[in-house]
Formats: structure tokens, sequence, C-alpha cells
């Protein structure tokens, strides 16, 4: 494996950090606060992320997009991941799941999202499935030349307000010596469309300003040309995103437990008690040296899915060991930050209470950490029938 940078991979960490360092960072506290991004705000780093071609930079050249490779995209991710994510999804990374668009929907969906003209949503959890899939309810039903979706969706997020959803419901269950398997399809589903309705969702704690929304759907009915991919197979096109999505999370894991750990070392080595720096203190100095291990562990795994990607192979266990343990160690360094900021870490003055609160999220979207464990420890276990 190689993981030496090239000069144009450094170049490019380099351009992004100083971009967040100008139009983001100055604005983190203030959302939070509010739970609000600002219109001109968003639309101003949208903006310049285009003129810079930070936009849309997970996606293939030939469709407009920055085409950079696994390996480098890990590096993206892991800037943006330093910063709150309610702001850096306005350097949008349309997802994936377009490529598969096909005839007129090329220029109705996948081109307005790499021009950031339009803005997704990936509608996929419901309140009764989360982490079961299996149990999604929501209903598509052929009808002629159309389908027509019954359902709802929850927690779906996004900046801003999205103009379209990729809806996933059941068009059909298969019985499988296990039990019933749902079957279910992607849809492109505009907002606007009559019986789809968009509501504001939960206030949550992590990513303030990062919006999620309740979907729900009553007698909406489609044509059949707004199907993504194929019938009955929208979770194999959403598994394959989520498994590189993996990846990513691990990646901005590690750009938020570096900020995390840059502040907490800075402030061991200049908070004196009894006389000295705290960092003096082997129980602050080891938490320190910790982090330091555990970032640069969390690192290798990540860089190692992507590298592997590069090569051809993507292997789920892979992404869940870089998401699982990437996640953990976020959590560990958030936790070691406040503890050793004392009092002052959990003072919202200061973004390490804030930080904490986001790294929160990253345990529990994109899979949780239980979930990831299941696809790793079944990969152990079923070779040998268990
Ligand atoms: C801020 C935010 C944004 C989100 N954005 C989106 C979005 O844009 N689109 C979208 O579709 N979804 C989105 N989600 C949903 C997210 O993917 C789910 O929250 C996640 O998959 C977990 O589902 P759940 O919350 O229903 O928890 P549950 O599935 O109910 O899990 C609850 C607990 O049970 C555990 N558990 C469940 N099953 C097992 C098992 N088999 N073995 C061991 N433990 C298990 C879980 O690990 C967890 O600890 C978002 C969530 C949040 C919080």
């Amino acid at each position: 494996m190689d993981f030496h940078t090239t000069d144009e991979q450094r170049m490019l960490v380099d351009s992004l950090t100083a971009f967040l360092a100008d139009e983001i960072y100055p604005h983190e506290a203030e959302v939070d606060r509010t739970a609000a991004v600002p219109e001109e705000v968003g639309e101003r780093i949208t903006r310049r992320a285009v003129e810079l071609g930070f936009y849309a930079a997970n996606l293939p050249e030939s469709v407009g997009g920055g085409g950079l490779d696994n390996m480098t995209l890990a590096l993206f991710q892991r800037v943006l991941g330093t910063c709150s994510h309610a702001l850096h999804g306005y350097i949008g990374q349309p997802t994936e799941l377009l490529l598969a668009c096909e005839g007129d929907q090329v220029e109705r969906y996948l081109m307005p999202c790499v021009r950031a003209e339009k803005r997704e949503c990936f509608a996929l959890s419901e309140p009764g499935a989360g982490s079961d899939i299996n149990a999604m309810t929501t209903r598509a039903v052929r009808d002629g030349g159309d389908y027509v979706i019954n359902g709802a969706k929850h927690f779906i997020s996004t900046v801003g307000v999205p103009d379209f959803a990729i809806v996933f419901a059941v068009t059909s269950v298969e019985d499988t010596p296990k039990g019933e398997r749902k079957r279910a399809t992607a849809f492109l589903v505009d907002c606007g469309t009559k019986g789809f309705d968009l509501e504001p969702g939960y206030d949550c704690i992590s990513v303030r300003g990062y919006n999620n929304f309740r979907l729900t759907f009553d007698d909406c009915r489609v044509g059949a040309g707004q199907i993504l991919g194929e019938v009955d197979r929208g979770l194999d096109l959403a598994d394959t995103w989520l498994k590189m999505g993996r990846v990513w999370v691990g990646a901005t894991c590690c750009g938020k437990a570096e900020r995390l750990m840059n502040l907490a070392t800075e402030w061991a080595a200049t908070r004196h008690q009894f006389g000295q720096p705290i960092g003096r203190f082997q129980g602050t100095s080891f938490k320190l040296a910790d982090m330091a291990t555990e970032l640069r562990a969390a690192d290798l795994l990540v860089m190692n899915a992507a590298w592997k990607a590069d090569q051809g192979v993507m292997d789920p266990v892979d992404a869940a060991m870089a998401k699982l343990y990437a996640s953990e160690m976020l959590g560990r360094v958030a936790d070691h930050t406040v503890q050793i900021y004392g009092g002052m870490g959990l003072m919202s003055e200061l973004p390490i209470e804030r930080m904490w609160r986001d790294s929160r999220l990253e345990r529990i979207w994109d899979g949780t950490s239980e979930i990831q464990r299941h696809i790793i420890s079944r990969s152990m276990l079923r070779p040998l029938g268990g």
C-alpha cells in the first residue's frame, strides 16, 4: 500500500483548509446557537465552492465533478470533517446514486445537482425502520404506467431545503428460506408533487443547523420515468453508495478528532495548575498520547479502505471497520478533550462542547456502531457456519 501524498493532494488539502478558515469557521458558533444557517451564508459558501472547484468534487469528471480518486477524496473529507456538517454541507457533494440517472433524468436531476442548481435528499429511514431496513413500510404500488407511493420517512437530512427526494419504497416481497424479504425501488420525487409532504423534523443536539425532515406520502403518484436504477433493486443501489459513505464518515471523524486533539494539546501546554502546565501531569499527557495513537490507527483504516477501493476492491468489512473505529475513536478524543479543558470544556463560549455534541452523531448515522460490528463479525462467523 502506498499512502504517500502527492503535491496535488497537498495543494487540495491546503486550499480547502484555507477555504474553511475563511468561509466556514467564522459562522460555526452562531449556526450552532441559532440552529440555522443564514441563507446568504449558505449561498456564499456554495457559490465560492463552485468557483473553486470544491463543489461535487466526489463525482466523476465525465459529469462535471471533481473526478477525485478515493484516496484524494478521503483527504478531502478529512478536512471537511473538521467543521460543522451544517456548513460544509453547502460545499455540496451530490449523492453518487444520481449516477444511475438515465435518459432525461440526467438533465432533470444529476446535472442540476452537479451545477448546484438543485439539492437532493436521501430518504431511506422510517420511524419503524432504522437499522432494520427490512421493516420498511413505505410502499409503491404499480397503477397502469404509474406508481402510487404511501408511507412516511423521518430523519431525512440536508442543508437548506431539498428540491427532490430519492425515496425508497417497497415494490415487492420475496419469500426466502430466512423468511420474507422486501424488495425496494428508488424513486426520484420532486418536492411539490401532489401527495408528497415535507415538514421540519426533530430538534437535534448534534450538527445544529443541519436540517432534518419528515416526509409523508399519501397516494403520491409518480410516473415510471421517476424510477432511479432498476425496479426492486433500490437497496442494492443504496448499499453500494452506503459502503463508501462509511469510509467518508471515518475520514470526517479523523478530521474532527485532529482538530479536537490540537485544541487539547494547546490547552494542556498553556493551562497552569499547581504551578505547572497541566500537560506535565501524566493523567493529561497520557490522554494526549492515546488520542494521537488512536487517531493514527483510524487514519490508517480509512486510507486502507480508500486505497483498496482505488484498486477496484470495495470490501464492506474494510468500510465497516473504518467507520466503527474512527467514530468510536472520535468519541473518546472528544470526551478526553472536554476532560482536559475541565469546566471550560462544557461552556458554549468555546467550541469543545459543540464538537463533543457533533461527534456523538457519528456513531449513529450511516449505520450504528452495533451494525458495523454485526457486518464485521458476520464476515468472520459465516465461513464457519456460525
Ligand atoms: C441527524 C441525523 C441525520 C440523518 N440523516 C438521514 C438521511 O438523510 N437519510 C436517511 O435515510 N436516514 C438518516 N438518518 C437515520 C440514521 O441512518 C439512523 O438513525 C440509523 O440508521 C439508526 O437507526 P435508528 O435511529 O432508527 O436506530 P435503531 O435502528 O432503532 O437502533 C437503536 C439501537 O439499537 C441497536 N440495534 C438495532 N439493531 C441491532 C442489531 N441487529 N444488533 C445490535 N444492535 C442493534 C442500534 O445499534 C442502536 O444502538 C439520520 C439520523 C440522524 C440522527
